[in-house]
Order: C-alpha cells, then sequence, then structure tokens
C-alpha cells in the first residue's frame, strides 16, 4: 500500500492494538482512536495490531469489518499480525470463565433487566439514564462455589469481593480511581443469551495477543477498572493505558455509530489525508512540518515524530 519507513524495533516490546465493533463503517471518532493509537505504537517502534470485536453479533453489521480494513489501509494505517475476529473465539472465553469459576468468582443470574429494576425501587435506588443498574446481588449464593455452568441458564455474573478499589494511572488524565461495587456492582462476562461480555473478551485477548499499551477513547475509561480487576483475577500483567480526548458533535454528544456519526471519505488519498488530518486535529497535532501536497506516507511520518503523550 504505503511505503511507511517506520520498521517496528524488535526492541521495543511495545504491542498496541485497535479494536473497532463492526457496528458500522470508521466515522471521525473512531478514526482518532486509530490513529491515536497507530502513531503511540510507531513512535515507540512498537507493533500496531487489529482486532475485530465483533461478539455482539446482533448489532455487527455485516461488510463492516471489510470495509473497517479498507478504510484503515486507505489512511495509511496498515497492521503488523494477522488480525483476530472475536466471534471466532468463544471457547477460549469459555475457558478464562471456567477459571473464574473454578476460583469461585462466579454465579449464574435469571434476573431480567424489569426484575432488577423493580428491585432496586423496592430499596429506594433510581438509577440514573445514562448509568447502568448496580445488580442488587439478588442471584449471589451466600457461599460462593464452583457451579456447574450450563449452556442456557441465565447470565454469569463477577462476584466482586466487597472493598474493592481500583487504581491506575492514564498517561493523559493521571491517577483514576473506581470502587467497583459503588460503580458497576457484580457484572456480566456472559449474556443470557450465550454470548460473552466485552469486559471478558477484551481482558482475554489484549493477554492472547501480549498487549501492553492500550490506546482508545476516553469514552472507555470507566470500564478500565473492571478490565484491571478481571487481569488480576486470571493472573495477567495489566498494560498501560492512554484515554484518547473524544470527538463531539455539535450538540455535545460523542461521535458514535448510535448517533449515526457519519462514515469518513476516503474514496481517493486526497480525502483520506483529509481525515487524517481533522483526525490529527483532535489529538493535537496541527500545522505538522510537512509540504502542501505532502503524501500520506510523509504526513503519517511527521505525525508519528510530532506525537507526544
Ligand atoms: N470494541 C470497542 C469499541 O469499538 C473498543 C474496545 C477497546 O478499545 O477496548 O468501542
Amino acid at each position: 500500500m504505503y511505503d511507511l519507513k517506520i520498521p517496528s524495533s524488535p526492541a521495543s516490546g511495545y504491542r498496541g492494538r485497535f479494536a473497532p465493533s463492526p457496528t458500522g463503517p470508521l466515522h471521525a471518532g473512531s478514526l482518532v482512536a486509530a490513529l491515536g493509537s497507530w502513531l503511540d505504537a510507531k513512535k515507540q517502534g512498537g507493533k500496531w495490531l487489529l482486532r475485530i470485536e465483533d461478539l455482539d453479533t446482533p448489532r455487527c453489521v455485516r461488510g463492516a469489518d471489510q470495509e473497517i480494513m479498507r478504510q484503515l489501509l486507505s489512511c495509511g494505517l496498515q497492521w503488523d499480525e494477522e488480525v483476530i475476529w472475536q466471534s471466532e473465539r468463544q471457547d477460549t472465553y469459555q475457558k478464562a470463565s471456567e477459571v473464574l469459576n473454578q476460583a469461585s468468582r462466579l454465579y449464574s443470574c435469571s434476573c431480567s433487566r424489569q426484575m432488577i429494576a423493580n428491585t432496586l425501587a423496592q430499596q429506594g435506588i433510581t438509577t440514573p439514564r445514562n448509568q447502568d443498574m448496580i445488580y442488587p446481588k439478588t442471584c449471589r449464593p451466600e457461599i460462593l462455589r464452583p457451579q456447574v455452568l450450563l449452556g442456557n441458564q441465565g447470565a454469569w455474573r463477577l462476584a466482586l469481593p466487597d472493598a474493592l478499589i481500583i487504581e491506575f494511572s492514564d498517561r493523559r488524565l493521571g491517577t483514576q480511581k473506581q470502587n467497583l461495587n459503588e460503580a458497576v456492582g457484580d457484572f456480566v462476562l456472559r449474556r443470557n443469551d450465550g454470548l460473552f461480555t466485552y469486559q471478558l473478551a477484551v481482558v482475554v485477548d489484549d493477554a492472547a495477543q501480549g498487549i501492553t499499551h492500550i490506546v482508545r477513547g476516553e469514552d472507555l475509561l470507566s470500564n478500565t477498572a473492571r478490565q484491571i480487576h478481571l487481569q488480576h483475577l486470571l493472573g495477567y500483567r495489566s498494560p498501560q493505558y492512554l484515554h484518547l480526548p473524544l470527538v463531539l458533535d455539535e450538540y455535545g454528544e460523542k461521535l458514535s455509530k448510535q448517533t449515526l456519526a457519519t462514515a469518513i471519505h476516503t474514496r481517493n488519498p486526497q480525502q483520506a489525508l483529509m481525515e487524517l488530518k481533522k483526525a490529527g486535529e483532535y489529538l493535537g497535532l496541527k500545522n505538522l512540518p510537512v509540504a502542501a501536497n505532502a503524501s500520506i506516507a510523509e504526513w503519517l511520518l511527521a505525525a508519528t515524530r510530532a506525537w507526544q503523550y
């Protein structure tokens, strides 16, 4: 595609990734995450991997993975190893959940959303509209033991220890702290329709791909403490985190496929370069020292040199 003279250095050990959910083509917000993670990897002589997070099959759009890959390549963002698709990795997630089960950390839950809402209402707890309900532990057994987890017996939840405060450092936002019981409660690792959740799959796959640095949008910041807790339970090393500023629309809302953000235009190199420049601006990359008629490769090289987080 493009001849990008930014070789990865074997000594670096840096392994980063971009992990889009194929619910639609890349939009301005997802390009920022792709570009930021690519630049961070290249700056540090590392590798940049691509993982398609197509676990939530009902939300995935057929062909969106291919379109995302085409868009990335048009922007000169080439991945360094084979792409993995989460939909092909159910057995791996099953094995990881069995490890948690054997450690007496899982229990099955048959509550519907409505039942949870009713229980919380009886306890006088109201959940703000944009937040997930904190599970009132209705199905949690007094004493946790490994369970026989069968195919269709409801959701599987992770039993959190009582006082669990996760602290980590974000490279942009500094020290972060989350009390998992207060912020999220016993969260679901496998839904009652049998699908493993993002929280489990992302942790298992980041470890399987040896990811050392996670660079992604700030909208995912509130998930990080859950993921660090799972890493501890599964005996994985925690990567370093950098959460990038979000691209907001004119109403101050995060751009997302749900808000029907429009796809970036990458039909020709000029369009792709325009999109890269816009994404770069969100990342503080303005007025790079490149010629007015610079190619994508030249712009990416200048952006890599200028990258500093
Ligand atoms: N698949 C997630 C998304 O598209 C990103 C996961 C991650 O970077 O951890 O929002």
